[in-house]
């Protein structure tokens, strides 16, 4: 039962300890070939699983070392196929770190740099479009409204399954929505394959469960006890369990290839990062990476010890089914080291990126680079780590060795080369509604609308990310305070903190947000003041000004604030929406109605809004739009 690793070079780290006997009762249990090599019959329709689960830290996974895990599905999976033992996500985020993964590029190769405020840029080809060509069914099923159809991810989807059902919170502005369960998530999923027949098929499917807050369902929870963080882990494991047993009930298993990766992992902690989103250390980085897929010419129960990126996956896909490639797409294929023909590719190194603590706190951003043993996080004050002797990345090793330092950096400004040669021009920046950013903030996210500058991500003139843990802990319990209702204690919180950074964008948003939700309308106007002073182009902090003015009636206030939010994000919907409103009842009406076609030519499937626009533009005596 003991599983061999195969190492292509020298190891890196401690051989990992074998999986859990579970794996070895699964095996037998379901009669599937497995680590005994045993071959499964070659048949059923091309079926490649992607399936993404969020948050799972490499480490909290059966096969990376964890005993207790309750991970088996993943752990069989790694067993009939490759594990990689340092995947490297490419930012510690969903959205950005998903668009990675389905188009095969780096941050600066596709300008998703946070959530919420960006969206994938339409000529960026992705590998859905690419098997959707090719004459694949092509479908994604998704559990978090952070990865919702509008943020460009569902191109080449024939079908997208974003309706993830929203609950109305305790403010009109404010919004709090549901993850959607893996069980409904995979039922779902399960659903539509049955409905491809014989059809080649891709499918993505995304997995919410171990992201805050850890609420596992009660046997996992029992199962874990003391650790919900691990009950969701397990809860995921269980829900991937049951979409792989759905598909071989499809007659689909023989011919399956299966991806399972985590779009990042989760800090707990650890370096002073309660979740994820700001630093770019290990347990947020290295995210498990598994591959199966004996019939696509996969090996089996092998492991790949060098340093691969999740802007692999989908050149590695492709080149397996014989696709082509993406056109300037910056990920390696590894599909020559998962087949055993070739090792891992030759690259300067893995490169990621944080742009969240720039954008949403003000502060410096921050780029990693790992290559072999050697970790580079440049920040103003860089850090280097041998990963060898200090997996951790508790030791900073900067200050005496200057000359890898600069070499890593070197190769990092080798890959944001290689990076940009297949960017788009004119970047990527859009803004969301604000319904979309209520729901990140809901989910411990606030996406400030801020472009990115066009000053360098590591800015040595802004704060270092890790000399602000402790304001970053506090950041974090006021906002869960104010999501869990207790607003008066976050906002004492929030207040606090503005004393310590008076200058923080995001903070002062949610400080703004939470003087809404309690009726302190006066104090809520004088915080948005200050963060649209802070950040004159903060489109959200003027919107949130122009209602709050627009409800005491100050219409001059009120148009003023809505315009800046429009200037500051030119494809935002909701300014628009509410200046029109404002216009109508002055009686306004064509100026209503030119804002509203301008809503519907960004939004185009909002019927009610269309029949809305056709209503004013009557009224206002012009001819209704063509339609
Ligand atoms: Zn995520």
């Amino acid at each position: 039962m003991t599983r061999e690793t195969r190492p292509r070079g020298a190891p890196r780290r401690a051989a990992v300890p074998p999986c859990a006997p579970l794996l070895v009762a699964a095996l037998v249990a379901s009669g599937c070939a497995g680590g005994d090599g045993t071959a499964r019959p070659v048949t059923g329709p091309p079926t490649v699983l992607l399936l993404t689960v969020d948050t799972l830290r490499a480490d909290r996974v059966g096969c990376y070392g964890r005993s207790d895990a309750g991970t088996p599905a993943i752990d069989t999976l790694a067993a009939e196929g490759v594990r990689f033992d340092a995947a490297q996500t490419t930012a510690p985020l969903t959205l950005p770190a998903h668009a990675s993964l389905l188009a095969g590029r780096t941050l600066p190769a596709h300008g998703v740099f946070d959530n919420g405020t960006f969206a994938l840029p339409e000529g960026i080809p992705v590998l859905a479009e690419a098997f959707e060509k090719a004459g694949w069914a092509t479908g994604a099923f998704i559990s978090s409204p952070v990865l919702a159809r509008r943020y460009g991810l569902a191109r080449g989807f024939v079908r997208y399954d974003d309706e993830i059902r929203r609950e109305q919170g305790q403010s009109g502005i404010v919004m709090y929505y549901d993850e959607r369960p893996g069980t409904e998530t995979v039922a779902r999923a399960l659903a539509w394959l049955k409905e491809q027949g014989d059809k080649p098929t891709l499918l993505w499917v995304h997995l919410w469960e171990p992201h805050a807050p850890y609420i596992p369902p009660p046997a996992f929870a029992a199962a874990h006890p003391g650790d919900p963080y691990q009950g969701e882990v397990a809860a995921a494991d269980a829900a991937l369990a049951a979409l792989v047993s759905g598909i071989e009930r499809e007659g689909r298993r023989g011919r399956l290839l299966v991806v399972v990766a985590a779009d990042h992992g989760e800090g707990l902690g650890e370096h002073g990062e309660p979740t994820h989103g700001v630093f770019l250390y290990r347990q947020t980085m290295q995210v498990p990476l598994v591959v199966s897929g004996p019939a696509w010419g996969v090996r089996r129960d092998a492991a790949v010890v060098e340093p691969v990126s999740l802007a692999d996956v989908a050149p590695t896909l492709l080149e397996l089914v014989g696709l082509p490639p993406l056109p300037g797409a910056d990920g390696y294929s590894l599909a020559p080291a998962l087949t055993g023909k070739g090792g891992p590719p030759a690259r300067p190194g893995v490169l990621a990126e944080s742009h969240l603590p720039q954008l949403e706190f003000g502060w410096s951003g921050l780029r990693a680079i790992v290559h072999g043993d050697q970790k580079l996080i440049d920040a103003p004050r860089p850090e280097l780590f041998d990963l060898a002797r200090d997996p951790e990345e508790a030791t900073n090793l900067a200050d005496g060795r200057a000359a890898e330092t600069a070499a890593l950096r070197e190769a990092g400004t080798d890959l944001l080369r290689r990076a940009r040669a297949g960017a788009l021009e004119g970047g990527s920046a859009r803004s969301a509604t604000s319904e979309e950013l209520a729901q990140l903030q809901s989910l411990g996210y606030a996406g400030s609308g801020r472009r990115v500058s066009g000053g360098g991500l590591i800015d040595p003139g802004a704060a270092d990310p890790k000399d602000r843990t402790g304001f970053l802990e506090l950041h974090d319990r006021a906002a869960e305070l104010a999501r869990t209702g207790r607003q008066g204690e976050a906002i004492a919180l929030f207040a606090e903190l503005e004393r310590a950074e008076p200058r923080n964008p995001s903070l002062l948003f949610q400080h703004g947000q939470a003087l809404i939700v309690t009726g302190r309308h006066d104090e809520a106007i004088a915080v948005f003041s200050r963060a649209v002073t802070v950040d004159p182009h903060f489109g959200m902090a003027w919107y949130r000004l122009g209602q709050l003015l627009d409800s005491r009636k100050d219409a001059a206030g009120a148009e003023t604030a809505y315009r800046r939010a429009i200037e500051a994000d030119p494809v935002a919907l909701d300014p628009r929406k509410a200046l029109a409103g404002l216009f109508a009842s002055r009686g306004r009406f064509a100026e209503a109605a030119d804002l509203l076609e301008e809503v519907l030519a960004l939004d185009p499937g909002n019927a009610a809004l269309r029949e809305q626009a056709a209503r004013l533009r009557a009224r206002a005596g012009g001819a209704p739009p063509a339609r």
